[in-house]
């Protein structure tokens, strides 16, 4: 059986006019003789809207109901899907998690899917019906409703796809695909033809929001190749595969920049073993995501500097939780916002030297001065000042010549 799974997103099932366009979408895979299973998100704003009803509620909504709640909004979008899919003649129903069933850990907001029966959907298929599966969602062994994380029916649909052997799977969202930037911050930017998980993988948790990270991962580990295309335009997106697949002469894929990070420097922090364990642990407790970390080695074995990165929102929080922190000595403490963090990612500099190189000397020659620097195998990231971000992307989406 010649399986294609599509999955649209929020913006793409946004509105009625919306929905109709994606039937139309789904028809003409169905005309090419495919076997289709349809993956739907909820329409755009809808589950927002229901978690904003939830805090109303309760500050304490539980989680189980939390899920029961803001799963609601796929049923409405797989409903309207295969209604109007039968409006034009052809054989179709919506399918919730539960009547699949999709099975999922009882992890209540951030389940994780582990199973798919199949004999329902693949009978359903063989009848030549179009199977509409509400994404998001499942169930666990007792019963119980769960949803598997902001996003999630990108992993929704790459695990249909995992366990229906499909031939594609198609994501279909509101942009054209992944950028070698962000295309409002540069108009340079370019679609980027093939790119490789790991490379994705990054450009998502540095905030390109194509995909939810969680199904990259998912789809790496599966090898499933994934479509990344608009539901507005007919024009060809992005395929996210593995590296072999990938014939590239391009060292770096893309460039990413954050807006609002902030920077923390302890200087002249007691250097003995465990401060820095005593100085993050109640960050973390206080659920303060730590990104970037220096320290510096110390001049006199005594006294060290340590610097790290946070989101600005969290500034004003952390710096009260280190000033109260008693188990640390430091001289001083600077913090400073309006920082940006940008990083250049890619599997050609695993194999390239020089990268590094390149990456600090053309910032250095538009003079954007690198106050933090982090590395890792396919990444390389630095904290500059945020008015600089542009300059930097210019410089960079040059420098390794994306711009062509
Ligand atoms: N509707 C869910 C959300 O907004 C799932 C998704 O969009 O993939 O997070
Ligand atoms: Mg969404």
């Amino acid at each position: 059986m010649k399986i294609v799974v599509l999955k649209f997103g929020g913006t793409s099932v946004g509105s009625i006019e919306r929905i109709k366009k994606v039937v139309k979408i789904i028809n003409s895979y169905h005309k090419k003789r495919y076997k289709i299973i349809v993956v739907s998100s909820a329409m755009s704003g809808v589950t927002n809207d229901l978690i904003s009803k939830s805090k109303e509620i309760s500050e304490n909504f539980l989680s189980s109901e939390y899920d029961v709640l803001v799963s609601s909004g796929e049923q409405v979008a797989c409903s309207l899907i295969a209604a109007r899919l039968s409006h034009i003649g052809l054989k179709s129903r919506s399918w919730l998690s539960w009547q699949i069933p999709i099975i999922t850990n009882s992890t209540h907001k951030n389940a994780k899917i582990l199973s798919i029966y199949k004999k329902k959907i693949l009978d359903y298929l063989k009848v030549g019906g179009i199977p509409i599966v509400a994404g998001f969602q499942g169930i666990d062994i007792n019963s119980r409703i769960t949803t598997i994380g902001r996003g999630g029916s990108d992993a929704s649909a790459i695990m249909l796809s995992k366990f229906f052997e499909a031939e594609k799977c198609i994501i279909y969202t509101d942009v054209e695909g992944v950028y070698t930037t962000d295309p409002n911050k540069l108009k340079k930017a370019k679609k980027i033809k093939v790119i490789s998980y790991e490379e994705m993988l990054e450009m998502a948790s540095l905030g390109a929001k194509v995909m939810q990270p969680v199904s990259i991962q998912d789809a790496r580990l599966n090898r499933i190749n994934i479509e990344v295309k608009s539901s507005f335009k007919n024009k060809p997106g992005t395929l996210i595969t593995k590296r072999k697949n990938i014939v590239n002469n391009k060292i770096i894929a893309g460039i990413s920049s954050t807006q609002n990070d902030a920077k923390v420097t302890l200087v002249g922090v007691k250097d003995k073993p465990g401060v820095a364990a005593m100085i993050f642990k109640p960050l973390s407790k206080n659920l303060i995501n730590v990104d970037m970390v220096v320290q510096n080695i110390s001049a006199n074995g005594k006294e060290t500097d340590l610097t790290f990165t946070i989101k600005a929102d969290d500034l004003n929080k952390t710096k009260k939780i280190i000033e109260a922190n008693k188990n640390i000595k430091f001289r001083k403490l600077l913090l400073k916002k309006d920082v940006s963090k940008v990083s250049i990612i890619g599997v050609g500099m695993v194999t390239t030297p020089g990268v590094t190189f390149r990456m600090f000397q053309s910032l250095a020659k538009k003079n954007i001065n690198i106050q933090v620097i982090s590395t890792s195998e396919i990444k390389i990231s630095v904290i500059i000042d945020k008015s600089k971000t542009k300059k930097a992307l210019i410089a960079l989406h040059k420098e390794f010549k994306l711009d062509n």
